[in-house]
């Protein structure tokens, strides 16, 4: 019931291979264009709380660790960790740092298959509902587009292999789009971002919320289209997907929405992980923040995926979480200048900042803008001992980088013009912002410690004055 895999093997390789033989990887991330190599380092994962969890760096019981050595060694060694041994709670969740992984034992479970269903319904509840709901689905997430009121529960549990249906979950998200459909997208995303045209951003998100409805969000129950709730699929077919990875080169006219050889979609995607408990007080903020703002100014999150929900249980890996935890995927737009502001920036900072520096969040390790970063050694229990093993196998920092000596070691000594507009600084200063623009540097509406940077009608042509460029 385990498989030894080479670091770099795909993850749909791995996954057919292993469904080839009867048997099915429990855990894995949504979208399979992952190595194992890369994806266990930054601590990928999938959702549940039940068995071994959602992470897929639970589900492995073994790794080889090639780091340096001396001389004598041929100036690299070969180590073989597993079980208990601290340098095996080290590498679980690496970041690339200790070494280089070149073998995964992972463990396995008879193959199964998955029965799923989207509700659709009001967001009410879901500050009562998200714990519920993990303990009552296995594969269970919940998709919460604020600005719609809207919250969509998957219902997603195991079924005996003998269930009869041959669904997949092909995700709208990784289908193929088409060059011209993802440039158009961004195009007209940033229209309404230079008009700051709300309204046309929430109709955008209308229009792509019903559409994913229509569509139960790329479930097919025969391979081919969507027709009724349940779909059920083997845990090959529903887990993971990524179908645009394998139109090129078929259709030069096809590919990934966010490729960046085309003009297309380019979005940031913030991941926070929370702590069980610490979660529905988040979700009680936005809801507050909704209330004081409007919810049209969320809509530009809607028109991706809102905030995705989902389920990580605690782990021993020391760059893992020590308890279960509550993950929070959003996405939003991203423009191609990166001193341009963005619209409604100061709410999803708000937002951002709530998440990471209120309620403790942490980082997911392969994705944030770096502010998310700041304070990361101090929310970790195991940060010490991660430190310790980084000394003891790699002493030179040979797979050391800017970015981990300045996470593992330093802070965050960013602070140049405009800098909070990318989210590589948390201004404190207006020139963080963009003042020429009308983006000032003030307090959350909410959570007063945060800063963001606001649009200033008022303040824009003050400056301006002082300036000397109204007279
Ligand atoms: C479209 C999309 C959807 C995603 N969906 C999810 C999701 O559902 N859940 C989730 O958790 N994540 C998700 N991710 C994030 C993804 O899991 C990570 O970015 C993952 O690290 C990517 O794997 P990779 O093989 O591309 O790694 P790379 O980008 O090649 O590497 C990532 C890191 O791992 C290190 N690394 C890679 N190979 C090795 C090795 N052999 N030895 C040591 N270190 C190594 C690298 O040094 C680097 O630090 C998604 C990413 C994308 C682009």
């Amino acid at each position: 019931m385990v498989v030894t895999v080479d670091a770099g093997v795909s993850l749909r390789d791995l996954i057919n291979k292993v469904e080839g033989a009867a048997l099915s990887l429990v855990a894995a991330p949504y979208w399979e264009g992952v190595t194992v190599g890369g994806l266990i380092s930054t601590g990928a994962h999938g959702s549940s709380w039940w068995g071994k969890g959602g992470a897929v760096h639970d589900h492995v019981v073994g790794v080889s660790l090639v780091v340096p050595g001396k001389e004598s060694e041929g100036f690299a060694k070969v180590l073989w960790l597993e079980g208990n041994d601290p340098l095996f709670k080290a590498a679980k969740v690496s970041l690339g740092v200790l070494g280089v992984i070149s073998k995964v034992k992972l463990s396995l479970e008879p193959a199964f298959k998955r029965s799923i269903t989207y509700d659709f319904t009001k967001d009410d509840d879901i500050e009562q509902m998200y714990v519920n709901h993990a303990k009552k689905f296995e594969f269970g997430d919940i998709t919460w587009y604020p600005s719609k009121y809207t919250a969509v529960y998957r219902y997603d549990n195991r079924v005996h292999f003998n269930t009869s249906g041959d669904g997949i979950n092909d995700f709208l998200g990784f289908q193929s789009q088409s060059v011209l459909v993802s440039m158009a997208t961004q195009s007209t995303e940033k229209t309404f971002e230079n008009s700051k045209d709300e309204k046309g951003k929430c109709a955008m998100a209308t229009t792509f919320m019903a559409y994913k409805k229509s569509i139960a969000n790329g479930l097919k129950n025969n391979k081919l289209f969507f027709t009724n709730y349940p779909v059920i699929g083997t845990q090959a077919n529903i887990q993971a997907s990524g179908s645009c990875l394998y139109s090129f080169p078929l259709r030069l006219d096809l590919t990934c929405g966010w490729d960046p050889t085309i003009n297309g979609l380019s979005f940031y995607e913030t991941t926070a992980i929370f702590p069980t408990t610490k979660f529905g007080d988040f979700v009680r903020d936005v809801k507050k923040l909704r209330d004081l703002i409007t919810p049209q100014k969320l809509c530009g999150m809607d028109i991706y995926n809102g905030f995705l929900i989902r389920y990580i249980k605690a782990s021993d890996a020391y760059l893992g979480q020590h308890e279960d935890s509550v993950v929070v995927d959003f996405n939003y737009y991203r423009g191609d200048d990166p001193k341009v502001p963005r619209l409604n920036q100061d709410i999803l900072e708000e937002i951002e900042q709530i998440a990471f520096f209120k309620y403790g969040a942490k980082p997911h390790w392969a994705k944030n803008r770096k502010l998310a970063f700041l304070g990361v050694p101090k929310k970790f229990l195991n940060w010490n001992k991660f430190v310790e093993v980084k000394k003891q196998v790699d002493p030179r920092g040979m797979f050391s980088s800017e970015w981990s000596d300045e996470i593992l070691y330093g802070e965050n000594k960013e602070n140049g013009d405009g800098c909070a507009l990318e989210g590589l600084c948390i201004c404190s200063q207006d020139r963080h912002c963009s003042p020429s623009k009308g983006y000032f540097c003030k307090p959350g509406f909410l959570y007063s410690n945060a800063r963001v940077c606001r649009f200033s009608h008022a303040e824009i042509l003050s400056s301006n004055l002082d300036l000397g460029v109204i007279s």
